[in-house]
């Protein structure tokens, strides 16, 4: 395992094999840090390649789906093993390819690794369950059974933490699994199928096709055989996907995109609130789906807020994410930098411009952005900038805040800083988010103990990093047996027949 050089034409994993693209077309993955750094050739697949995928998949799944769950567990365990001695190289992989800074490209693969442990555990666990008879004649089983071969689409945040997200409770339900990472970010998604098969997945049991979303995922989404589908990105591709998949009548899983408030109450402590604030803000460059893009504050508080909010912010070092004490790197893309340098100008006109950080000219740097006075119907309070973009609201007082921070298409992620506990409990039952974080940032969920994932436009309530994920790749069964026999009819098939036929001949 190696980060891949700049010429390396990379293939599929399609069926056990590496298979070049039936395209013959190939792109660079570019170091958004400096663009002139190519991390290799990826596929530029077409549906052919989708079809070779599914096919691979749909054979391997009968086997695959009879495989003990403890076993499918030890092989993500194995895995993990063997990710665990490349962390250095996958944090380097990840900066290089998503530009985030190398102590959080870390964080990500630690956070990978956490989550193939955790899943690789699941395998161990029992996943149905035997319900109370209402008669001693009856026995009544819950089984969860594989949904059967699944399509999952990745997006370039979080390249190595999310595909582990899906890809690792897919396999332990049971699951064969064509795998599409996001075209800008292919290499640490490659670099966990290399270990997936090292580790002893037999062939298509995971197969990884990369290539335009526009061009391969109609295929991978509406083959008949696909039985589900779990999608991250954003919601204009998201919302299309629920509606193919619904006509098909299969499981489709969206986690979409995020509006985050975080309030700030009267008595915060801003020790706390402005530095947690900062980094769920900027940390990679506010493009992580869970980053603080409304910051709503009590008026009592409102000056103090932006005074030392500003004086922080001044603190951030925009740069090449390896280089240390750097604590934001560049964003995706030409295209994201454009839209998000558009997004401020249209922002200087609607709100006061109170703080813009210096960035390196080259390179797709976009420098953090602090506007104040900003109104819940402007745009910088409604759409998804995804971006080193923070907007500040005041607001009279905590009812104001809380149907501020409400209203929105959006339900990810939000944020309360405050000392008053009569407060804090009236925040945690009414802030509408799928997680809620109290006095401290609004990033970075543990796996295990805070499953992560929203509703309302953000999702439908999935909760990645917890064991009820693994429902959404399996389908319930009730069997009811009346196990009352009258008589013993002795059973004549050949499974039933031979061991006691080996056994009988052992003992003659
Ligand atoms: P995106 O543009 O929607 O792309 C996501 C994935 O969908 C990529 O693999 C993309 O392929 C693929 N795709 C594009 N068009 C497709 C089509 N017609 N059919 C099937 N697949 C298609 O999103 P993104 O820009 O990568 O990700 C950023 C978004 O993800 C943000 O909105 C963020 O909030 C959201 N997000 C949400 C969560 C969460 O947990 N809720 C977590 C992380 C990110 P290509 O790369 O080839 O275009």
């Amino acid at each position: 395992m190696q980060i891949p050089r700049s010429d390396e034409r990379h293939r599929n994993l399609i069926g056990g094999e590496w298979r070049p693209p039936s395209t013959g077309e190939h792109e660079p993955c570019l170091n958004p840090a400096d663009t002139r750094e190519v991390i290799g050739l990826w596929p530029r697949s077409g549906a052919a390649d989708a079809k070779a995928a599914v096919d691979a998949a749909a054979k391997a799944f009968p086997d695959w789906s009879r495989t003990p769950g403890p076993e499918r567990g030890r092989i993500l365990g194995r895995a993990h093993q063997i990710l665990k001695a490349k962390i250095d190289l996958l944090a380097e992989a990840l900066c290089r390819e998503e530009g985030k800074t190398l102590s959080e490209s870390r964080g990500e693969v630690m956070k990978g690794l956490n989550l193939l442990e955790f899943y690789s555990g699941e395998g161990f666990r029992t996943h149905g369950k035997t319900l109370p008879s209402e008669t001693r004649q009856s026995l009544m089983l819950t089984l969860r059974q594989p949904v059967g071969p699944v399509t999952l689409i990745t997006p370039w945040n979080f390249p190595f933490a999310i595909p582990v997200w899906k890809t690792a409770p897919a396999l332990v339900a049971g699951c064969t699994v064509v795998l599409k990472p996001a075209s800008l970010t292919p290499v640490c998604t490659h670099l966990l199928a290399e270990a997936l098969v090292e580790a002893g997945l037999p062939p298509g049991v995971i197969n990884v096709v990369t290539g335009p979303g526009g061009a391969i995922g109609n295929a991978l989404v509406d083959d008949p055989r696909i039985r589900a589908v779990s999608f991250t990105g954003s919601n204009s591709v998201g919302l299309k996907l629920y509606e193919r998949a619904a006509r098909r009548g299969i499981k489709v899983t969206c986690e979409m995109g995020g509006k985050n408030p975080v309030i700030v109450d009267s008595d915060a402590d801003l020790d706390e609130a402005i530095v947690d604030t900062i980094y769920s803000a900027f940390g990679y460059q506010g493009q992580k789906c869970s980053a603080c893009s409304r910051l709503i504050v009590l008026e009592e508080n409102y000056d103090r807020v932006v005074k030392r909010l500003v004086e922080a912010a001044a603190s951030l070092r925009v740069g090449n994410p390896e280089e240390p004490g750097i604590t934001v790197g560049p964003v995706i893309d030409e295209t994201a930098y454009r839209r998000m340098l558009e997004t401020i100008e249209t922002g200087k006109k609607e709100a006061t411009l109170a703080f813009q950080g210096e960035a390196p000219p080259e390179g797709f740097f976009v420098p953090p952005t602090i506007f104040t006075d900003v109104k819940p119907h402007m745009l910088l309070s409604c759409e998804e900038i995804f971006g080193p973009v923070l907007s500040v609201l005041k607001v009279r007082d905590l009812a104001e805040a809380i149907q501020v921070a409400n209203d929105t298409d959006y339900a990810l992620t939000a944020g309360f800083f405050s000392r008053s506990p009569a407060n804090i409990e009236r925040v945690k039952a009414e802030l509408v988010a799928g997680n809620v974080y109290i006095n401290r940032s609004c990033t970075g969920a543990v796996v295990g103990r805070h499953p992560f994932g929203g509703f309302k436009m953000s999702g439908g309530g999935t909760k990645a990093g917890g064991g009820d994920y693994l429902l959404q790749f399996m389908v319930p069964r009730v069997v009811t047996e009346n196990i009352m026999r009258h008589g013993f009819a002795p059973d004549t098939t050949p499974e039933f027949r031979e061991p006691f036929g080996a056994a009988m001949a052992e003992r003659d």
